[in-house]
Parts: structure tokens; C-alpha cells; sequence
């Protein structure tokens, strides 16, 4: 196939600003391709060469292109700034000093085929000399072009085609083009992109095949799937309501989504919900993974969140988002902020999808071909099926660091819709964040065993406000966040005194410490926000019944209170106070655009 053919089609559609006008010059411009140029001609018209999971990149600099555009026209450099510098396109520039040069047709015209090709040499080109490289290769494509061919070819080379050819519309065009273009047609297709998002394999297999030729596009290790979308519900009884009075209900952990692909041989690659490849910035997923699955190949998929490195407590956010797209000091941040992928699906296991499967089934498995590990870990769930059951379970998610709960349709036909958002899957978040401003004094009344590097000594520790009116200490945190090691040296030392066998009779708890302790110690900490869960008992039922007030987020500020004893520590009606004071906001909008899910 001639390029030109492709530039004229770029140059009708770039003229028209309407959908169905646009689908209909893509119609016409594929039908009469056949493989292996279709798939070139659908990855160009995205701007990419290879489908988007790959991340092939051109690395082609403004100055570079530039560059190739005075060479190959005989222009000074200057001018072709100059001249570029009221448009700000240096396609259109091309085109004009393409035009200038005046010369017959080329010999030897352009082909999608050697276009694609050059390009790819030019993504390829890395290192020293690669700059040279890349813009020999474009002189001499520019050498070989017409004006119109010129123009798209550098646009393109600088990720400005704007042609306006979206996944969507090209999903539209295959189904008319190489189906009978029915909905069934197109959802079909659509499927079989949605599994292995390559629009350029699934385009091939549709001409040389027929639609039925889809089926054969299954899942395969390496190449991403494109994931499972939730909706939302204003309430955790409508959710209930929409999944037919029972739900699997999980923790929604506040990170990142991660799509672990484990090969047969143990070798991890990583796609985030957009599909990139992140495996570089998670050195510890990669190493830690195959340990975790041995029923490989497998994809699995979970939410990276940061944790406290000493107790395996859910961190805010924020610390992961500080590792993407980070490649240099990246052993230093590892250590600082550590992640644990909690695990939520499983579409291959030992080389066998189960993505449809209903729900289920698929977590039993994934429960039982896992081996969790510091940085694996099974998702929280439970089955709930009554409002009281789902606001207890989502107490417990946001007191341990989630942000909600998604609730999972347990229901005949739950599979994994790749791709698809819908009610088989609803998230259920807090409307609202609110910020404490205040410290709390709290007294120790427990502490933990540390892991990993404070394995050896205590972790964290188990924190109670006083409660005058009953005279008891009633739990509101766990916190092992915010100790340096000198004070974490000085607490067994501080606590030795208090130290006791039997739970003290004035102390009140859900959670069991592995070592007891008379309340005498007093911290002070701060949180993030203050929330009730059903494992503390501070003011126990005065929000919700079998519920306690409970601190996001803990973190000892350093200071220890020694001017405190344990009654005057923060007592339990001034938690209430404060929890009831807490600024409410309104949360941020959602950051998920409309666009990823048309
Ligand atoms: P949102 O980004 O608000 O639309 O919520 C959906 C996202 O929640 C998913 O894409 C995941 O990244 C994340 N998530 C956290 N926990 C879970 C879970 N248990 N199951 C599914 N998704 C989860």
C-alpha cells in the first residue's frame, strides 16, 4: 500500500470534526487493506507503532525533527523555526518547504511498509549515536515524501497526528468493514480487544478468520488485559439491592491497580490500569510474586499500596505515587516505602484462564494458589448480606488505611468482563474526608512484635484513651508508624514496668497485643482522620452499635508524655468531641476521565 493513500485519508480526516463522517473514511480506508499492512495502518493512525502496552516510543525531540526537516529540504535551521514559530506546526512548515523544493515524483514512492518500517528503526535507535541515527532515518523518509506525506510523517514522529482516531472508532470501522456491522459484530470484536489489547491482532485474525477467528485471541502472559471496571452506588443498600441481597465485599485499598503476569519460569511483568509497564518501579513485586504463585503462568491482579515496613500497616497513598515513574534512587525509596499488592483477581492460573468463571470461584482459587508474603497478600473479604453486616466490614476497611469498600457480585455469570464497566463489580467510597487537626495522648496498653527490620523487638503498640465516667481504657489504635529507632530502642525499656500476662482488667479491646500492658505510658500521636471500627472500643456504640471510635493513619509524633499520667491522657468523650467536630470537606472529584471508559 502507498502511504500517500494513508495521508490523504489523515488530510480527510482531520477535516472533518464529525463521528460518523470520520468512521466512514476509515471504513473506506481499511477495507481494501489486508494483513500485515492493516495492523501498521491501525497503529499509525493511533500514533503508535506497536499497541499501546508495549510502549514503544519514538524519542524524538522538537529540535530533532527540526533537525531532519533543514536537512532534508536544504532550509537553514533558524528559518525552519522561524517559520514554525506562528503555528506552532512544524508539519505544516514541512509541507510548505516540501512544496518549495519542486522536484518530479519520487522514484520510488512511499509504502506503509517502508514508512513503518524507518519508523521503527528510529524507535529503536538508542545510545550513542542514536540522535544521528534517527535523523538520517527521517531525512530520508522527508527525501522520499510529498508535501502532504511530509507533513503527517513529522507530526507523527512528534506525537501530534491529531487525526482523532480513537480505539472506539476504529472498533466501529473493523465491524462494518469486515463484519456486517451489527452490534453483536462489534461486541464480539470489542471482547476480543478487551483481552488482549492489540487492535492490530485482533484486526488480522478478523480478516483472515471471520469473527469466529476471534475466539482463538485468548489470554496470553505478557500482554495485558484490559481491566474490569466498577460502578458506584449512593448507599451500601442500594449496592446490596443491585447484587441481589448478597455481596462478596472487599477492602478498597487506595493505590495503585497492578496486573502481574507471572511466566512459567517466574519472570514478572507488571501493567498498571492504563497498561503501561511498570515492573521496573516494583522490584519487590517482581522478586516476591513468583515465590508467592507457584501455579504459573498466571495473571493476577491486585492494589499496590505503601506499607509501614515494621508492621505491615496500610500507609496513605501518597508515599506510592512518589515511586511512579521513578528509575534512579529507587533502592533508597524501596526501603522507605515499602508495598504489599493485595490480591483481588485471578484470570490465569497454571496456563488456564478462568476468567469466566463466576466470581467465586475464581477467589477460591486465588486464595488457594497463593502463598501470601510480605509484599503478596490476599485482599480482605467477607460475604455479607444485610446492611448492618456491610457497614460493620466497611468500618473495618477504612480504620485499617482502605478508602471503602467495592462490593463483588457473587451471582451466576460474575466473570471477569475485561474492559467493561458495570454493576457486576460497585465501588463504595466515603463521601467525604475529614481532617483532624488535633493530637490525641494516648496510653499504651499493648504492644506488638516488629517485623522485618524491628523483627526482634516491639513493632507497634496498642493505644487506649481513658474513659472517666467508666474509669476503663478503652482502644482507639495501632500505630508503629512515626518511631526512629531510638525511640523504638527506648520503648521495651520504658514499658518493662508495665508489662503483664493477663489482659489488665480496666482495659478494653478487640484486638489481642502479644504482650499486655498496664496502662502507664502515655503518647502522643496524630491521624489523619477519625472513624469508627468494630475492633476498638473507645465510646463503643456511641456512633454505631459493636463499633469504637478509631484513629486513621496513627503516627506517634515522637513525643512521649511523661508529664502524663494515664487518666490524664485524651479521655474517650473528648475523642467523641473531636470526631464529631471533624472538618468535613467534600472529597476531590473522582480522577477517573470518562474517556478511559467509553
Ligand atoms: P475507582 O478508581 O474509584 O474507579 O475504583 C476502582 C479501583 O479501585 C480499581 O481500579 C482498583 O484500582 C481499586 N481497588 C482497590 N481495591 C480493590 C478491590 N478489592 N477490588 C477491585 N478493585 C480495587
Amino acid at each position: 500500500m502507498r502511504f500517500r493513500e494513508l495521508a490523504e485519508a489523515y488530510a480527510r480526516l482531520e477535516a472533518t470534526p464529525k463521528r460518523l463522517e470520520m468512521r466512514r473514511i476509515l471504513v473506506e480506508l481499511i477495507r481494501p487493506i489486508r494483513p500485515p499492512d492493516l495492523a501498521r495502518v491501525l497503529y499509525l493512525s493511533q500514533g503508535m507503532l506497536r499497541p499501546e502496552y508495549e510502549g514503544v516510543e519514538l524519542g524524538v525531540a522538537d529540535s530533532l525533527a527540526r533537525r531532519a526537516v533543514a536537512t532534508a529540504t536544504g532550509t537553514d535551521e533558524g528559518e525552519v523555526a522561524r517559520r514554525t514559530k506562528a503555528s506552532g506546526d512544524l508539519g505544516g512548515t514541512t509541507a510548505e518547504l516540501l512544496e518549495a523544493r519542486s522536484r518530479a515524483e519520487a522514484a520510488h514512492p512511499l509504502t506503509v511498509a517502508t514508512v513503518y518500517e524507518e519508523l521503527t528503526t528510529i524507535a529503536r535507535a538508542k545510545g550513542e549515536g542514536s540522535q544521528d541515527e534517527k535523523v538520517r532515518a527521517l531525512v530520508d523518509l522527508l527525501d522520499r515524501a510529498s508535501p502532504l506525506e511530509g507533513k503527517f510523517l513529522v507530526r507523527f514522529v512528534l506525537g501530534t497526528l491529531r487525526v482523532g482516531v480513537r480505539e472506539m472508532t476504529i472498533l466501529d470501522a473493523l465491524a462494518e468493514a469486515f463484519a456486517d456491522g451489527s452490534k453483536a459484530a462489534r461486541a464480539r470484536i470489542e471482547a476480543a480487544f478487551n483481552l488482549s489489547s492489540d487492535l492490530g491482532l485482533v484486526a488480522g485474525a478478523l480478516v483472515e478468520h471471520g469473527l469466529d477467528g476471534l475466539d482463538a485471541i485468548g489470554l496470553e502472559v505478557g500482554r495485558p488485559i484490559r481491566p474490569m471496571l466498577a460502578e458506584r452506588e449512593p448507599t451500601l443498600a442500594a449496592v446490596l439491592e443491585r447484587m441481589g441481597g448478597t455481596a462478596a465485599l472487599e477492602y478498597k485499598y487506595d493505590g495503585l491497580r497492578v496486573q502481574a503476569h507471572v511466566g512459567k519460569d517466574g519472570t514478572v511483568r507488571l501493567f498498571s490500569r492504563r497498561l503501561e509497564e511498570i515492573s521496573a518501579q516494583f522490584p519487590e513485586l517482581v522478586a516476591d510474586l513468583p515465590r508467592a504463585i507457584r501455579h504459573r503462568p498466571a495473571i493476577v491482579e491486585g492494589e499496590c499500596v505503601p506499607v509501614d515496613a515494621d508492621t505491615g500497616e496500610i500507609q496513605p497513598f501518597q508515599l506510592v505515587s512518589k515511586r511512579r515513574g521513578r528509575t534512579h534512587d529507587l533502592d533508597r525509596v524501596r526501603a522507605e516505602i515499602p508495598v504489599c499488592l493485595f490480591l483481588f483477581d485471578v484470570l490465569m492460573a497454571s496456563g488456564r484462564p478462568t476468567y469466566s468463571e463466576p466470581f467465586p470461584e475464581r477467589r477460591t482459587l486465588l486464595g488457594s494458589l497463593l502463598t501470601p508474603n510480605d509484599h503478596v497478600a490476599l485482599a480482605e473479604q467477607r460475604t455479607v448480606s444485610s446492611v448492618e453486616e456491610a457497614t460493620a466490614f466497611l468500618d473495618e476497611a477504612i480504620a485499617a488505611g482502605g478508602e471503602g469498600v467495592m462490593a463483588k457480585s457473587v451471582r451466576e455469570g460474575s466473570a471477569y468482563r475485561a474492559g467493561a464497566r458495570g454493576y457486576w463489580w460497585i465501588k463504595y467510597k466515603r463521601d467525604y474526608t475529614v481532617g483532624l487537626s488535633d493530637s490525641i495522648d494516648g496510653v499504651v496498653v499493648g504492644a506488638f512484635h516488629g517485623r522485618g527490620r524491628r523483627a526482634g523487638r516491639y513493632g507497634a503498640f496498642l493505644l487506649a484513651v481513658y474513659n472517666p465516667k467508666r474509669d476503663r481504657f478503652e482502644s482507639f489504635s495501632k500505630v508503629g508508624s512515626g518511631f526512629d529507632d531510638a525511640r523504638l530502642a527506648e520503648m521495651p525499656k520504658r514499658l518493662a514496668k508495665y508489662e503483664t500476662d493477663a489482659p489488665p482488667p480496666e482495659v478494653e479491646s478487640g484486638i489481642v497485643p502479644d504482650r499486655w500492658m498496664r496502662p502507664g505510658l502515655v503518647l502522643e500521636v496524630r491521624g489523619a482522620e477519625l472513624t469508627v471500627s468494630p475492633v476498638h472500643r473507645a465510646e463503643l456504640g456511641a456512633i454505631r452499635p459493636g463499633a469504637g471510635l478509631a484513629l486513621r493513619f496513627p503516627r506517634f509524633t515522637g513525643r512521649f508524655r511523661d508529664d502524663k499520667g494515664p487518666t490524664e491522657a485524651t479521655t474517650s468523650q473528648e475523642l467523641l468531641e473531636m470526631y464529631r467536630h471533624q472538618v468535613r470537606q467534600e472529597s476531590a472529584p473522582d480522577p477517573e476521565s470518562p474517556d478511559e471508559t467509553t
